[in-house]
């Protein structure tokens, strides 16, 4: 079975003494609950400023909430000003790494083959690639519901080999921050037509083990409709990963 995942995109929230405190008060009330985090995996994506004191907590405390960077380049060292590499989040023990969300594609022209790129990236260094993909409000009138994510996904899984440890992402662009989440059958129908799809490129064997969380508008009201659908192993959560309280609700969710 898969082990289910409850990821926090803080996106451009929290500087680093923020972090500290956020991730601290998050790790005492998952304790207070007895959070088994085998049973549900918890992981944060702070800002690349905010990684090492998140590092140093985690080691300090013996914490096993996991995270990771919310892009990284494609590139591992060089003349590349402002970008982050694999290897710098790797030499944080970053677990994960968000890749090709629909905030990185929409306003710094992300392609597909941006995103795959990317995701390679990721793999050569060891970190687990967390793949977004989703359709606009427009794609999904042109198109139907799992035209879009499904060819965005294509393009990535034609980079990787079958053995490739990923996570999928499905998050429709007009249910992130728009309240207006996704119904769990909508989520179920994609995540299984993005499942489908990993078949076919990687395998049943990688079909069965990849996890694919559901993103957009995700609270603590809303995660268990999500979770009981078999495609869904997990949430992408964006503004309800902001406050510690509903974050951890949404972790304790079974
Ligand atoms: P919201 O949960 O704020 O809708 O954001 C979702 C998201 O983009 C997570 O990556």
């Amino acid at each position: 079975a898969r082990t289910p995942l409850i990821a926090g995109n803080w996106k451009m929230n929290l500087d680093h003494l923020q972090s500290i405190a956020f991730v601290q008060k998050l790790a005492w009330s998952l304790r207070d609950a007895k959070h088994d985090y085998g049973q549900v995996e918890v992981a944060v994506f702070p800002p690349f400023t905010d990684l090492r004191s998140v590092q140093t907590l985690v080691t300090a405390d013996k914490l096993e909430l996991r995270y990771g960077g919310q892009d990284l380049s494609v590139h591992d060292s060089g003349a590349y000003t402002g970008e982050t590499s694999g290897a710098f989040l790797a030499a944080l023990d970053c677990r994960y790494v968000i890749i090709g969300h629909s905030e990185r594609r929409q306003y710094h022209a992300e392609t597909d083959q941006v995103v795959a790129d990317k995701t390679v990236a990721a793999l050569r260094h060891g970190l687990v690639p967390v793949i977004c993909v989703g359709e606009t409000a427009d794609d999904l009138e042109q198109h139907g519901p799992s035209a879009v994510p499904v060819a965005q996904l294509r393009v990535v899984l034609e980079a990787l080999a079958s053995d490739a440890d990923i996570v999928v992402a499905y998050e429709p662009v007009w249910a992130i921050g728009s309240g207006q989440a996704a119904t769990p059958e909508q989520a179920q129908q994609v995540c299984s037509a993005l499942r489908q799809s990993l078949d076919e490129a990687l395998g049943d064997e990688a079909a069965q083990r990849t996890r694919i969380l559901y993103g957009g508008s995700v609270k603590a009201a809303n995660i268990a409709g999500f979770m009981a659908h078999k495609d869904v192993d997990g949430a992408l959560v964006g503004g309800a990963s902001l406050d510690v309280d509903e974050f951890s609700s949404i972790a304790r969710f079974p």
